[in-house]
């Protein structure tokens, strides 16, 4: 990134210009952005950058991001200690559904996690289908072989 002076930041007139009023020039970052245009942001007290350009400012940034990211986390997850349900029935799979939509509705998840939750469920609703349909087949031959 490359970063304007005061002295040279092209918002910022020198003496006697009458392109802009120095009083809102003066209140501008002196950053260039990326895509070359200079940044519009008001500086930090006592600096010439804002808050996102402030060289003094970048291990701040970073620490504020990462808590940011860490926080984002925890909001979409549970405990790592919490207890996991127990999805032994379409009546758990129902009940577990109502609480993500709980959940979503509330705040407390985001709609990408409620998505892949309720991904989730409809995999274990199809894994309790096929152990119950495998039971009821096992029950007919045991009682099929019973009659022989
Ligand atoms: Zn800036």
């Amino acid at each position: 990134m490359t970063a304007e002076t005061p002295e040279n930041h092209p918002l910022v007139p020198t003496q006697g210009s009458e392109t802009m009023p120095p009083v809102v020039a003066a209140t501008l970052c002196v950053a260039v952005k990326a895509d070359g245009s200079p940044c519009r942001s008001r500086p930090q007290p006592s600096s010439a950058y804002c808050w996102f350009h402030d060289p003094a400012l970048a291990e701040r940034r970073s620490e504020v991001g990462r808590m940011a990211a860490a926080t984002s986390h925890r909001r979409t997850c549970l405990t790592p200690g919490s207890k996991a349900p127990q999805l032994q029935s379409a009546e758990d799979v129902r009940t577990l559904l109502s609480e993500i939509v709980h959940q979503l509705r509330t705040g407390v998840i985001d709609r990408a996690t409620a998505n892949g939750l309720t991904y989730a469920c409809q995999i274990a609703l199809r894994t309790i289908d096929a152990r119950d349909l495998q039971r009821r087949i096992e029950a007919l031959e045991t009682a099929a072989k019973a009659r022989r």
